[in-house]
């Protein structure tokens, strides 16, 4: 299991900047660190492969228990770090009832998840290890793994602390026969616990889930897109029945749309008020090079918010706006006439990143939001992946920071409010730092751990990234006078 310390610095690679091994307390620590936990790592990824298969079952049965007690670590690790950041939070004057904020968000950087997943990985690990003490100690003994674990902290997540542990404590009773129980089997079980334990419980967490209605879209495959709903369940049913007697209707005249297909475009064109569910009146942003748009290049377009689109597909698109409704020159009753801006984008050369944009369509800007939207696209937080709400100052306003492209990010709601506890820290990095590469915009955000992460904007179409190794030989920047400008212009929006 000896590894040679250059491997072990690169796995530390964009953690803690000090010398980690400079501090390591006498020749073999009684516990193992990370650094230990790396080695194990190692040893994993080159296990005997010449062994008999009786053996390869073993190993497999092994590994899961390895993962599960390693789950259970990381609760108990999340749960020590969640109660240290309560501390320094009070001991820097936090009020008890802001305290914890931005402890998720780490939970979510180390472990590469979303914010919105750290914050439900950090309340599993609170109920695990506070309050379910029996379904941990399972864990970490790897007879169950971390996402049946999950499941019974769902399941008990309407009860009282100490119904939970009154729960925790009966199913365990029998801990060979929760063991052998399939997923369903196992939830089923826990549900009927609580509700003999709390039936009011139960019902209460109905009526909080009714406050959690919500209308969401994530892109689906093949340039679709889900947009769901989650409605009280009347309503929902509600919802599903009109759009079902307005298809009948619609296919008992003659109309020789399928019904899924008449559903969804009596769903755009109801909630639009548009005449016809293509002519969509809101705006979408399609990016493309213009190889892409006028002479057939392959080049694939983006949609900010939603991700990358093909080139023919996006030149539809366009086609489809500029084309005139049924081949007559002015639109006809009840057609609305559709609307298609172009506007020109200005990207660096070698990295592909938006440095200005035309804002000929508007006179006055708030342009610069919108330039943030587009050349950003999602949430800039590692991970997060959510759609664009705020564009927040990198270096604050009160601290002097400017209201520009260069010193605006675009971010969820959630991140935006994580990074305003104590010891979140955020800059630009400098074009001459290794790290940025040529001419990127990179915000790096250092926690109050002092783990530093670093967020590219993303490369737009009509860029391919260069390899690493010509990075150096490229253009910093362009230099235009009016893209600077463009990029200089103060937010007033
Ligand atoms: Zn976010």
């Amino acid at each position: 299991m000896s590894v040679p310390a250059g491997s072990l610095i690169h796995m530390f690679d964009g953690q803690r900047g000090r010398d980690r091994g400079a501090g390591h307390p006498g020749p073999t620590p009684a516990r193992p660190t990370s650094v230990d936990i790396a080695r194990w790592r190692v040893a994993v990824a080159d296990l005997d492969r010449d062994v008999p298969d009786a053996e390869r079952v073993d190993q497999l049965r092994a590994l899961e228990e390895l993962k599960a007690a390693a789950s259970a670590a990381q609760a108990r690790i999340a749960v020590d770090l969640d109660a240290s950041q309560r501390r320094a939070q009070a001991a820097a004057g936090v009020p008890a009832a802001r305290r914890g904020q931005g402890v998720g968000a780490q939970v979510a950087l180390a472990r590469r998840e979303s914010p919105a997943r750290g914050g439900r990985l950090l309340g599993l690990a609170k109920a695990l290890v506070l309050e379910m003490p029996h379904t941990f100690a399972a864990l970490a003994a790897g007879s169950i793994s971390e996402w049946r674990a999950t499941l019974l902290v769902r399941e008990s997540a309407c009860l009282s602390v100490a119904d939970r542990a009154a729960l925790d404590a009966e199913l365990w009773a029998d801990p060979q026969g929760l063991e052998r129980m399939g997923d369903r089997r196992l939830v089923a079980r826990a549900r009927a616990v609580a509700y003999r334990l709390d039936a009011a419980a139960v019902v209460r967490r109905a009526r909080k889930a009714e406050g959690e209605r919500g209308v969401s879209l994530r892109p689906a495959p093949d340039t679709m897109t889900y947009l769901t709903g989650l409605l009280p369940v009347a309503q929902g049913v509600g919802v599903y029945a009109a759009l079902t007697r307005a298809a009948d209707a619609l296919r008992a005249q003659g109309d020789g749309r399928s019904r899924g297909q008449l559903m969804a475009d009596t769903l755009v064109e109801r909630v639009t008020g548009q005449a016809r569910a293509a002519d969509v009146p809101v705006e979408v942003q399609v990016v493309m090079t213009e190889r892409t748009l006028l002479t057939g290049d392959d080049e694939p377009a983006a949609i900010p918010g939603y991700g990358t689109v093909p080139a023919e597909w996006a030149r539809e698109l366009v086609k489809e706006r500029t084309g005139t409704p049924k081949g007559t020159g002015t639109p006809g009753p009840g057609e609305a006439r559709v609307l298609l801006w172009l506007r020109r984008l200005f990207t660096a050369p070698g990295t592909g990143q938006l440095v200005a944009m035309d804002s000929r369509r508007r006179i006055v800007p708030p342009g610069l939001a919108r330039f943030v939207g587009v050349r950003d696209q999602l949430c800039r937080t590692l991970w997060c992946d959510a759609a664009i709400r705020h564009r927040d100052h990198v270096v604050a306003h009160a601290e002097g920071g400017a209201t520009t492209a260069e010193n605006l990010q675009g971010t969820c709601e959630g991140c935006n409010y994580a990074k305003a506890a104590p010891g979140w820290r955020a800059r630009i990095l400098p074009a001459a730092d290794q790290r940025a590469g040529p001419g990127g915009h990179v915000v790096e955000t250092t926690t109050p751990t002092g783990h530093r992460y670093a967020s590219h904007a993303p490369a737009l179409p009509g860029h391919t990234r260069p390899a690493p190794r010509a990075a150096s030989l490229l253009p910093r920047e362009t230099g235009s006078g009016v893209e600077r400008a463009l990029a200089d212009y103060p937010w007033t929006a």
